[in-house]
């Protein structure tokens, strides 16, 4: 049945990170056989985060605000800035409790392979917040994978030509890692050793 309401869902499934379509089928059976509330929640919660959530003005993160609550907190200390790919990254930082200072939310990471290249991740915007007079250092949080460190040496030669310094978190973060599946002791620590 070609065009069905199912073949829709499923292939809206299939569009989701790390969901093929074997697993896209069983997540569409389980949800219209064995939880229809669930369902309508999913549609419900989907549909007004779609509308509501939107991204900072001066980080970028998410937000229902025009302006995030980290970024509107008069306690952050407002000469650091930490550059990291996503809002997950972000946040796996701040569980730390280590970090003080305010944040860059890049959209992702450079990767030419997939036509995504400093204009896609918000490279502009970023120097645009980091020459606002009060940043001292970048902290460049980007992954530890080939593409978050080539990211990591884009942004560090765009950030000095422009007269800022900026560091980059210390290895012992493992090679080939996403920030936030690290541990947080690892992630404070390289945060401290920052060169
Ligand atoms: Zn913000």
């Amino acid at each position: 049945m070609p065009g069905s309401s199912l073949d829709a869902l499923i292939d809206a499934l299939r569009r989701l990170p790390g969901i093929g379509v074997k697993s896209a089928q069983r997540l569409a059976f389980h949800l219209l056989q064995h939880d229809r509330d669930g369902a309508q929640r999913l549609a419900t919660a989907l549909q007004s985060a779609c509308v509501s959530v939107r991204h900072c003005e001066r980080c970028h993160t998410f937000t229902e605000a025009p302006v995030c609550d980290i970024c509107l907190d008069p306690q952050r200390d407002t000469r650091l800035l930490c550059v990291v790919e996503t809002p997950a990254d972000q946040a796996a930082l701040e569980r730390t409790g280590s970090y003080r200072g305010l944040y860059f939310v890049l959209m992702g990471r450079i990767s030419p392979l997939d036509g995504v290249g400093t204009r896609e991740i918000g490279v502009a915007e970023l120097l645009r917040r980091a020459t606002d007079g009060a940043t001292e250092e970048v902290i460049i949080a980007t992954s530890f994978t080939a593409e978050g460190e080539a990211t990591a040496h884009v942004l560090a030669e765009a950030l000095k030509s422009r007269g800022l310094k900026a560091t980059r978190l210390a290895r012992g973060v493992p090679i080939g890692s996403e920030l936030e599946y690290v541990d947080l002791g690892t992630i404070a620590h390289a945060l401290s050793d920052r060169r």
